[in-house]
Parts: C-alpha cells; sequence; structure tokens
C-alpha cells in the first residue's frame, strides 16, 4: 500500500513509499482508513520541530472501518466504523497512566510520529484507543473528532466554560473555530474570534459564516477596547489563546477580567516568550495549559458533533487524495486553509 513517509530525520524527507499492510497483533484490529486530517503536528515533523522516529507514517487524526480483528480482541467486530485516540505505547503502570492521564504518559508514541499512522490505506491500533461513531456520521466527519476531543477537553474539561460566559478566541484556525464552537456549545453567551490580517481570507470569512458574535482583525480594531465595550468594562470571562503567537498570549491578561481564566492551547516553538507576570497575579487570573485529549473528551466529543451542538464538519476546508499531498501541504502551509482531510 501508498504510504505518506518522514524517511529520515531532517527537513523534508517526506515522500510517498510502499510499505506492507501491517498486521494486527493481539487485542489490535486492522482499520481501512476513510479520511485523515492534517495537522500542525505533522507540518512541525515535516520540518523537523517535533519529535518523531523515522521511517515513520504521518498522520494521527483518523476515521475508518474495521476491516481485520487480531486475537482476544473483544470489544470490536469487522465493520465497525471508528475513531481512535492516539495515545499508543502509554505504559499503563506510571503516576500519570494510573491517574488516568496516558495522554501525557512519558512512554506513549503516537500514530503518526512515533509509530505508524494513518496517511495510508490501513492502521492498525489497539481496540481500547477506539471509539464507535454513529452510523450517519460522515468519515469527513469524523476524521475531526481529535482535534475537536483536543477542544472539548481545553475549554470545557479543563478551562471549565460556563453557560453565560463571555469568551474570546485569540487564533481563528481549525482549533480556534473550534474552540469557539466548543465554547458556544457549552453555554456561552457571546463569543469573539480574533485574527491577524492573513487570517482574513479564509479564517476569519469562516468565522463569520459560523455566526460568532463578534469577529475582529487585528489590524482594523483594538479587541481589548472592543471587550472592554462589550462587558461593561469588565472583561471576559474566559480568554482561550490557539494562536501561540507571543504578543497575542501577553495580550491575553488585557482581555480577561479580575478572577477570569486564560486556556493555553497554541505553543509557541519557542524555549520562552514575555508574559506580563505581575498584572495576571493581580488579576488573580487562572491559566489552564493544554495538552492533548482526556479518554473522557472522546464520546463527550462524539455525541456533541452527532447532536450538531458541535458543527465540527464545517472546518474542513479542503480534501486531497493521498497522492496529492504536496499541493495539501503547500495550501496548508501557505495559510490558504482551514482543515485539510487526505483520502487514501
Ligand atoms: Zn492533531
Ligand atoms: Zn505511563
Amino acid at each position: 500500500m501508498q504510504a505518506l513517509v518522514k524517511t529520515q530525520k531532517g527537513v523534508g524527507f517526506l515522500e510517498l513509499r510502499e510499505v506492507p499492510v501491517p498486521k494486527p497483533g493481539p487485542g489490535e484490529v486492522l482499520i481501512a482508513v476513510k479520511a485523515a486530517g492534517i495537522c500542525a503536528t505533522d507540518v512541525h515533523v515535516k520540518h523537523d520541530r517535533f519529535p518523531y522516529w523515522p521511517p515513520v507514517v504521518l498522520g494521527h487524526e483518523f476515521s475508518g472501518e474495521i476491516v481485520e480483528l487480531g486475537p482476544e480482541v473483544q470489544r470490536f467486530r469487522v465493520g465497525d466504523r471508528v475513531v481512535g485516540e492516539p495515545h499508543t505505547q502509554a505504559c499503563g503502570h506510571c503516576y500519570l497512566c494510573r491517574t488516568g492521564n496516558i495522554q501525557i504518559c512519558p512512554t506513549k508514541r503516537s500514530p503518526g510520529w512515533g509509530i505508524d499512522g494513518a496517511f495510508t490505506s490501513f492502521l492498525k491500533m489497539p481496540e481500547r484507543l477506539l471509539h464507535r461513531i454513529p452510523d450517519d456520521m460522515s468519515f469527513d466527519v469524523a476524521a475531526v473528532v481529535e482535534p475537536t476531543a483536543n477542544t472539548v477537553h481545553d475549554v470545557i474539561e479543563r478551562a471549565k466554560v460556563e453557560a453565560g460566559d463571555f469568551v474570546v478566541v485569540l487564533g481563528p484556525g481549525p482549533i480556534g473555530l473550534l474552540a469557539g464552537l466548543t465554547a458556544r456549545a457549552g453555554g456561552a453567551r457571546h463569543v469573539v474570534i480574533i485574527g491577524a490580517p492573513s487570517d482574513e481570507a479564509v479564517r476569519l470569512k469562516k468565522a463569520r459564516e459560523l455566526g460568532f458574535d463578534t469577529v475582529i482583525n487585528l489590524a482594523e480594531t483594538n479587541p481589548v477596547e472592543v471587550v472592554q465595550d462589550l462587558t461593561d468594562g469588565i472583561g471576559a470571562d474566559l480568554v482561550i489563546d490557539c494562536s501561540g503567537a507571543p504578543p497575542a498570549i501577553a495580550s491575553t491578561v488585557d482581555l480577561v477580567r479580575k478572577k477570569g481564566r486564560i486556556c493555553a492551547i497554541g505553543l509557541t516553538g519557542r524555549e520562552s516568550v514575555s508574559f506580563p507576570w505581575d498584572k495576571a497575579a493581580s488579576k488573580v487570573v487562572d491559566i489552564a495549559f493544554c495538552m492533548s485529549t482526556s479518554y473522557t473528551s472522546w464520546d463527550r466529543t462524539i455525541n456533541l458533533i452527532a447532536s450538531g451542538r458541535i458543527p465540527a464538519g464545517e472546518v474542513v476546508s479542503h480534501r486531497y487524495p493521498l497522492a496529492q499531498w504536496e499541493q495539501a501541504f503547500e495550501e496548508m502551509e501557505a495559510q490558504r486553509t482551514l482543515k485539510v482531510l487526505l483520502i487514501p
């Protein structure tokens, strides 16, 4: 089968290669991949900015159908339509695993960078990490369950959005828009989406289509003034940074109200950034850092999408056959897309 492989360490070294179909071991199933989303992580691996173990098939956001069962599989059958938590090789014994946090176990190696992933026709996965999707959920929509489970974990479980909250999201990429939709599903009364001029053509346009209450282009409007106006000078209850841009991160403290919450999702790619520490202290702000997805976020997410409360499929802007991966990456890196799917 053809697979998109990172062949060795360094910048680039991505190619379509013929690889063998994996054989499911005990407790594992073989999944025919139906759709797989390109994540920023895949782009970072391409550019040698994220840990990975080459040669490795990229891709960790997938949907598919089970086509073969390994020995001792108990909960799944051939024909089941599934998505999967990318927490392979978590040890099961450490403090984090024993406290239900396999997603940050130090031995975890996910499909797509630690072990072979989903930018190919078939993928093997342990059954314990799989979740069934409803019959009427398309595989394209199911492919964005993973990024949506991130925002559900971050915004609902970590930052605890509450009914009636005034929420600000910085960075209108796929995760930012999903964070805004998640906040709305969680009962936010008003969601502000903030982007840069380079976001105007695709991302802020989509934010307006999705009906967010206020959409701000930083080149035209000062978001702190707008938020102060809209909240009678109080500030936002919850500010979510999905941009990873240092000036945006610093501005979260100006946007949030006293005793409000900041939800940190975006990564900066730097060792440190400047942050108004004392101002955050004097505002008595809670900051929730976020990484990956919890077990509890997956079925919650599938239900929120299936019921229409989070229209996650709206963030899919492009789908390409796997053979056109180069064009798909190019468009995505040029920020001309939202979520891009590869179809094997
Ligand atoms: Zn991802
Ligand atoms: Zn562990």
